[in-house]
């Protein structure tokens, strides 16, 4: 097992230069697993660096061990909720620590001393060869100034009462219900991780998350519509004023106290009356 330590000092903070650099300094390495201090320039540039490199790469690592001729890496997934230990068959594995546990890391193993990147010399001049027309782009569902916050859950997509599911129905009823009120659009984890939402609901994305693991908007009103009102998710809801919540569910997380008004109802029917009345 060659496990090596990165010795950045030659890194200029250029991209376009750190990249080349770096991805010479990894190649010719020869190491099973290069041990990088994090900083902000190695940050900007390792990925690149390491796919040129044809190395693999894994950031915010936080323990090496090596075990039964492996090498094992720590690190915490989902906001610092579950700790991993894993390991990769890839040579080079290039592991990038926070740059104060460098020195802690690799103090703790058996390291075959120091990589020193190449002094950068790649040109920084970039020639234009010609323009590339942006796409005219969606509009932006996100509003942090709107007075409402629209959260869409993943009742939306679920069977209802006939049996079947109405993706083009709720997505017209959410479309329609944003386009009338101009309300900031929100969503429940589990809808924005749904490949059926994906293809169907093209308006949004896993940055309308709102929740533990999403954003905490600041709306003074929300309502949410076909979301269970699950902690995860309601503890994203903190700074919102005045809550209400339409559910089928008499009993969903809403009405225990996380809503001050729960619409026990339908918000298919409820939404399209709305946006009839709107
Ligand atoms: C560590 C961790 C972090 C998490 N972080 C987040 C997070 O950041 N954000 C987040 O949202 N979740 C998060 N979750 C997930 C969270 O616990 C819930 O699983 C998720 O919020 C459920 O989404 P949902 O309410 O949309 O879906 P479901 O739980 O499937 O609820 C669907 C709801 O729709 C209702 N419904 C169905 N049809 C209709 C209808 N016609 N009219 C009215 N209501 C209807 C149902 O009664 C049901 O209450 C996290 C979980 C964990 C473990």
């Amino acid at each position: 097992m060659t496990i090596k330590i990165l010795n950045t000092a030659n890194l200029s903070g250029i991209y376009a230069k750190d990249v080349p650099a770096l991805a010479a300094a990894i190649a010719n390495a020869n190491a099973d697993a290069i041990i990088v201090p994090g900083t902000s320039a190695v940050r900007r540039a390792i990925g690149a660096a390491a796919l040129r490199a044809g190395a693999e790469v894994d950031t915010n690592i936080t323990s090496v061990k090596t075990s039964g001729g492996k090498i094992v890496a720590e690190r915490w997934f989902y906001r610092q909720r579950i700790l991993a230990a894993f390991t990769r068959t890839a040579k080079t594995w290039v592991l990038v620590t926070d740059p104060a546990l460098t020195g802690e890391i690799a103090g703790a193993l058996e390291t075959a001393g120091e990589v020193a990147v190449p002094v950068p010399d790649a040109p920084t001049a970039t020639a234009q060869e010609g323009i590339v027309a942006a796409g005219a782009g969606g509009e932006s569902t996100i509003k942090p100034d709107a007075k409402l916050l629209f959260v869409a859950g993943a009742g939306w997509t679920k069977k209802q009462a006939d049996g079947a599911t109405h993706l083009d129905e709720a997505a017209a009823a959410i479309k329609g219900f944003l386009a009338k009120s101009g309300a900031s659009l929100g969503s429940s984890k589990s809808l924005v991780d749904m490949p059926e939402a994906a293809a169907k609901f093209d308006f949004m994305s896993h940055v309308n998350q709102v929740g533990q693991t999403g954003s905490t908007p600041r709306h003074a009103k929300g309502l949410s519509t076909c979301c269970h009102g699950e902690e995860p998710h309601v503890v994203g809801w903190r700074f919102v004023g005045e809550r209400r919540a339409v559910n089928l569910d008499a009993n969903c997380g809403w009405a225990q106290g996380k809503a001050d008004v729960v619409y026990v109802g339908d918000a298919f029917e409820v939404m399209k009356k709305v946006n009839e009345l709107l």
